[in-house]
């Protein structure tokens, strides 16, 4: 009794990052259901779990409301951080207040990411989210109708289709401009700045500020999440939905043997 008191006091000093799609979000079905264990616990010992995903504010927003956490998150691959306005009882810098939220910018502003594709649009044939309708998205993606128009309200990263013939010169012009460009399934990303490593940063600093002897765990599947696990005590990687985990330098990070929600599951109850 006394060593399980003790044990989770101790556990109270943690807080988890973790990637959503095909990490925590099965990477075929979305569900989360392989991980309830592991989510409960934590529950109960009041850990904070921040997503850092890919996903905009407002997909990120239906997924926290069904898990009943509160806690701050980061968009948009590393584009913001979204606070909770109430959640830190000290003030800190942010960039700007969004309803309930204190907002700390990383990533350029979408409107300005919009500019210079409308530029490289003269010159090639890209189409962006913020060219297509809602039933086109719903098409190329295979979205719900509902999810699409979720996933389509950008504000950090613009992601596009281009002919396979052209990507190697769209992501140069883009480059050349000084933006970024990723791949991420179907679609390539244009971005600017964001970054999940850096926003891992800075989240441990506020985390730290409120309780020195907080350690941290990261979870993530794809080499878009190796920067924030390379910030972390305690980094996972689950498998990738080949079956293979993503190759890595870093030493530190454990493989887990299963996909996504499952290997959540292990991982987080091996780390309890
Ligand atoms: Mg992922």
């Amino acid at each position: 009794m006394f060593k399980e008191l003790h044990k989770s006091k101790a556990l109270m000093d943690l807080a988890i990052f973790t990637d959503l799609d095909g990490t925590l979000l099965d990477h075929h079905t979305y569900s989360y259901e392989a991980a309830k264990p592991a989510l409960t616990k934590l529950r109960e010992l009041e850990v904070p779990i921040i997503p850092c995903t890919s996903k905009t504010r407002a997909e990120t927003e239906v997924f926290m409301k069904e898990l009943g956490l509160r806690s701050p998150f980061v968009v948009e691959n590393g584009g913001a951080i979204f606070i909770p306005g109430d959640y830190f009882s000290f003030e800190f810098e942010h960039n700007k207040k969004t309803g309930n939220y204190k907002v700390i910018e990383i990533g350029s502003a979408y409107s300005d990411l919009r500019k210079i594709f409308e530029e490289v649009k003269k010159e090639y044939k890209i189409t962006g989210f913020g060219d297509m309708s809602l039933e086109e998205i719903v098409k190329e993606t295979g979205l719900t109708s509902e999810m699409a128009d979720l996933a389509r309200r950008r504000e950090y990263d613009e992601p596009f289709l281009v002919d396979e013939s052209d990507a190697d010169a769209v992501i140069n012009r883009f480059k050349e401009s000084g933006f970024s460009v990723y791949r991420g399934g179907r679609f390539w990303h244009l971005c600017k700045g964001n970054d999940k490593g850096n926003a891992v940063k800075i989240l441990k600093r506020l985390f730290l500020e409120s309780n020195k002897k907080t350690k941290f765990a990261a979870i993530g599947d794809s080499s878009n999440d190796l920067a924030m696990l390379d910030e972390v005590d305690y980094p996972f990687l689950v498998k990738k939905p080949d079956g293979s985990h993503e190759k890595t330098e870093n030493k530190k990070i454990k493989k887990i043997d299963a996909f996504g929600p499952e290997g959540w599951n292990m991982a987080i109850l091996d780390l309890l």
